[in-house]
C-alpha cells in the first residue's frame, strides 16, 4: 500500500490534483501490485491567511510518514510569492532532500507547439533542486540610505553537484545517450568553473554518455531553434529552473508540463506536482487544462515502482487530447472533467 500525501494548494490546485486522483484511482483498480491511500492536507494561501503560517509547525514531521507527496499550485495574490515559496515549498524540497527536479518535455499527441518546427522534441532538465543560487545566504545592509545593498551567495557542493550530475548522467544511459550541462562559466567566473570541473570529471565516468557544457544563453536559444537535439540538460538550481520553464513552453503549453522533485535514495517522500501555478484567472471555473497534474501523477507511479501503468496513464491521456477532448489552453473546448473523463474511459477500456 502506497500512502500518499495530497496537497491541492491554492486556485486551479485541488482542481487538478482532484482530477488526478480520479485517473490514480481507476489505474490502479487495474493493477493488482498497486494499492493507493490518499490523505488530504488543506495547506496553502488559505490556510496562512488563517493561521499565519502555510503549514503547520509539524508539517514536515507528519508529511515525512507518507511514500509519495501529490501536489497542486501553491500561491495566491494576497501572499507574497516568496513567502508561499519558503514556507512551504522550498522546506520540502530542502528536508526531505529532494535534491532531483525532474521536468520532462515531449509534444504529446494532439498538442501543437508554439514552435513552427520543433520536431519529435523529448528533453528532460534535471535540475539541482536543494542548493546553488537559491539559498538563503545572504542579507541587506544600510536599509532605507543611499548606500543600501543586498547580498546573496550562492552555495555550491561537491556533494551536491556530483549527485545530480550522477543522476542526469545515470538517466541518458535510459535515454539517447546525450547530457548537456548548462553553465555560466564565461560570466559567473567561482560558482560556475566549479559545476563545470566536477562535470568533466562525472562526465569521464560515463565513457557511453556523450557529455558537452554549453553556456546558458545559448542553450536556451538553441532549445527554441533546435530543440530536438537535445536529450538530457542538467543545471543548477536557477539556470535549471529557467531552462526548463522554456521546455515546458516550447513543448504546448504550461498547463500540461510534470515535475518532480526527487530523493532518489527512498530515505524521504518525493513529490509530485504540475509546473503551472494556482491560476487565480481560471480558479473555480472548471476549465483548467489538467494534462499537467495527471502526467505527473503517472511520474509519481513511475517512482514508486510501476512504470507500466505510468506509462499507461500518459498514453490514455496523449490518446484524449489526440482525439481532441482538451481545454481551451489548447485549443479545445473541453472542460477539466470532460477530458478528466476521457482519460478515465480509455483507462477502463
Ligand atoms: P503562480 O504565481 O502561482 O505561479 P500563475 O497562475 O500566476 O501562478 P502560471 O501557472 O504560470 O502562473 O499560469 C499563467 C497563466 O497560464 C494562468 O494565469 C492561466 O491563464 C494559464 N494556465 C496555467 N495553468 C493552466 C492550466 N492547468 N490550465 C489552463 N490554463 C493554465
Amino acid at each position: 500500500m502506497a500512502k500518499i500525501a495530497v496537497i491541492g494548494g491554492d486556485g486551479i490546485g485541488p482542481e487538478v490534483v482532484g482530477a488526478g486522483i480520479k485517473v490514480l484511482q481507476i489505474a490502479a483498480d487495474s493493477d493488482p501490485a498497486l494499492e493507493l491511500e490518499f490523505t488530504e492536507f488543506p495547506w496553502g494561501c488559505e490556510y496562512y491567511l488563517e493561521h499565519g503560517r502555510m503549514m503547520p509547525e509539524d508539517g514536515l514531521e507528519t508529511l515525512s510518514g507518507f511514500d509519495a507527496l501529490y501536489l497542486g499550485a501553491v500561491g495566491w495574490p494576497t501572499v507574497p510569492d516568496h513567502v508561499s515559496l519558503w514556507q512551504l515549498l522550498i522546506p520540502i524540497r530542502r528536508s526531505f532532500d529532494q535534491y532531483v527536479n525532474l521536468r520532462p518535455a515531449r509534444i504529446l499527441r494532439g498538442v501543437e507547439s508554439p514552435l513552427r518546427d520543433p520536431g519529435s522534441l523529448d528533453v528532460t532538465v534535471v535540475r539541482e533542486n536543494t542548493e546553488g543560487e537559491y539559498s538563503n545566504s545572504g542579507g541587506r545592509l544600510f536599509a532605507g540610505t543611499p548606500r543600501e545593498m543586498a547580498v546573496q551567495d550562492s552555495v555550491f557542493t561537491r556533494h551536491g553537484l556530483e549527485r545530480i550530475l550522477r543522476y542526469a548522467f545515470d538517466l541518458a544511459g535510459t535515454r539517447r545517450g546525450q547530457v548537456i550541462g548548462a553553465t555560466k562559466s564565461n560570466g559567473i567566473s567561482i560558482t560556475m568553473p566549479f559545476f563545470d570541473e566536477v562535470f568533466r570529471e562525472i562526465s569521464e565516468t560515463y565513457p557511453d554518455v556523450e557529455a558537452s557544457l554549453m553556456h546558458a544563453d545559448a542553450l536556451a536559444a538553441r532549445l527554441v531553434l533546435d530543440p530536438e537535439s537535445f536529450d538530457v540538460v542538467v543545471g543548477s538550481n536557477l539556470l535549471g529552473d529557467i531552462l526548463s520553464e522554456v521546455t515546458a513552453a516550447v513543448s504546448g503549453a504550461i498547463g500540461i508540463a510534470p515535475s518532480a522533485n526527487i530523493n532518489p535514495e527512498g530515505d524521504h517522500p518525493s513529490l509530485f506536482e504540475p509546473i503551472h501555478g494556482s491560476a487565480p484567472d481560471i480558479a473555480g471555473e472548471g476549465v483548467a487544462n489538467p494534462a499537467g497534474a495527471i502526467w505527473a501523477a503517472a511520474l509519481m507511479l513511475d517512482h514508486l515502482g510501476h512504470a507500466e501503468t505510468g506509462a499507461r496513464i500518459v498514453e490514455a491521456l496523449e490518446a484524449t487530447l489526440e482525439s481532441g477532448t482538451k481545454t481551451g489552453d489548447l485549443g479545445g473546448s473541453a472542460t477539466m472533467d470532460e477530458v478528466t473523463d476521457a482519460v478515465v474511459g480509455r483507462l477502463r477500456g
